[in-house]
């Protein structure tokens, strides 16, 4: 296929929704309980939610929306940091526009703004830098966010800002790890996921092999996925068929965009600038082990931790927002107490419900509101009774 609207042909969905379905009588474990699929990546939370990827798939399907939108689970204490950094009479604070909505415990970097902070929404990390080449007496932070996907083009920033010898730029480091995470979920003893679907644009940097321990220690089939609606069921078809067959590989259905090997001079930048954090807290999932990157010692210089003082406090979630039983499919965003009234897109309680990867923001947006509401509702009176 060659142009994106042949990767939304509905007769080709057609087609793979029979292919998946076909695959039932061959799959006897779902007389048990259904399978449990989980997307890890919010992209494609997004591309099934925004596509009715959901209500196609046969009931014996249930897809469990992970952790896999970096907006999502920047924990409430880590968004207080950049409040403090950024406002700092003397920074200029630069970020992505979806993180500027996300609550910390007493505003959002919106709210900052909004009371006199510099704080500048830019496109890329190289938007900073250009800022800083400008405003050589002010102080020019960016606040570096996202997965793999996203650590290439903030190392080689830090590189060349190395090259150019300023001193005014300096990154508060957020990024995090993919693989980690995907081993917390499946050690965690709520979860019972039967297959995944890999992260596609993580796995055009990491490449196919850091995947192998899914299939190689848990037993579990793992397909890199595409971000189309195709990609999607093609993929779901792919594990589904690998269970049938009683088989546990990493396939990568988006072989089109990641090559086995990833890229290697992305690697190479991200190999350079950072090194595994011990552990990095994750809203909603706690700590989690080596989760996380922080820059190497030799750029000190360009690390805002260690060039500015931050408050660096641990602040617990809400007691209503349930985020975390969200994050590891425990509850559908639907159940949860607060979804739809104190909780919506306009005022946000949680992190899922910022981004426009977020699942609850995902099933407020694109979801039929009423009936799910009523749903939660009629359960709650069934659980209270
Ligand atoms: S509705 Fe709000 S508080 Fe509840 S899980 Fe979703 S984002 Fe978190």
């Amino acid at each position: 296929m060659k142009y994106v609207d042949e990767f939304r042909d509905p007769e080709k969905a057609k087609v793979l929704i029979a292919k998946i379905n076909a695959l039932y009588e061959q799959i006897p474990q779902i007389a048990i309980r259904p399978l449990q699929l989980m997307e890890f990546c919010g992209g494609h939370t997004h591309t099934i939610f925004r596509y009715g990827i959901e209500p196609m798939l046969p009931d014996w399907i249930e897809l469990i929306h992970g952790p896999g939108c970096p907006v999502c689970v920047l924990p409430m204490g880590r968004v207080d940091d950049c409040v403090a950094l950024a406002e700092r009479p003397d920074v200029i604070f630069t970020t992505f526009g979806d993180a500027m909505r996300v609550p910390g415990s007493k505003k959002s970097l919106l709210q900052a703004k909004a009371e006199g902070a510099d704080i500048r929404m830019v496109y890329s990390p190289l938007d900073s830098l250009e800022l800083a080449r400008k405003n050589p007496d002010r102080q020019v932070i960016f606040f570096a966010l996202g997965f793999e996907t996203t650590m290439p083009s903030t190392a080689l920033t830090v590189l060349q800002a190395k090259n150019e010898g300023l001193d005014n730029f300096s990154l508060f480091c957020n990024h995090i790890t993919t693989v980690p995470t995907i081993k917390a979920i499946l050690d965690s003893p709520d979860m019972k996921i039967d297959g995944f679907l890999a992260p596609g644009h993580v796995s055009m940097v990491v490449g196919e092999q850091p995947f192998h321990f899914v299939s190689d220690a848990y037993d579990k089939p793992i397909v890199i996925t595409g971000f189309e609606p195709l990609d999607i069921l093609q993929s779901i078809w792919m594990v589904l068929k690998q269970i049938a067959e009683n088989r546990c590989e990493v396939e990568n259905q988006y072989a089109r965009i990641v090559p086995p090997a990833g890229n290697e001079p992305g690697l190479k930048a991200i190999e350079k600038v950072f090194e595994i954090r011990e552990f990095f807290e994750w809203r909603g999932l706690g700590s989690i082990d080596h989760s996380g990157v922080k820059m190497r010692n030799e750029f000190a210089r360009f690390d805002a931790e260690q060039k500015f003082s931050i408050p660096n406090l641990k602040i617990a979630d809400p007691k209503s927002c349930q985020c975390g039983e969200v994050l590891k499919g425990v509850i559908r965003p639907w159940e949860c107490k607060v979804f739809g009234g104190s909780c919506t897109p306009e005022t946000p309680m949680g992190a899922l419900m910022v981004s426009t990867e977020g699942a609850c923001a995902a099933y407020y947006n694109f979801g039929n509101l009423p009936e799910l509401l009523s749903k939660r509702d009629q359960q709650n009176k069934e659980n209270t009774a």
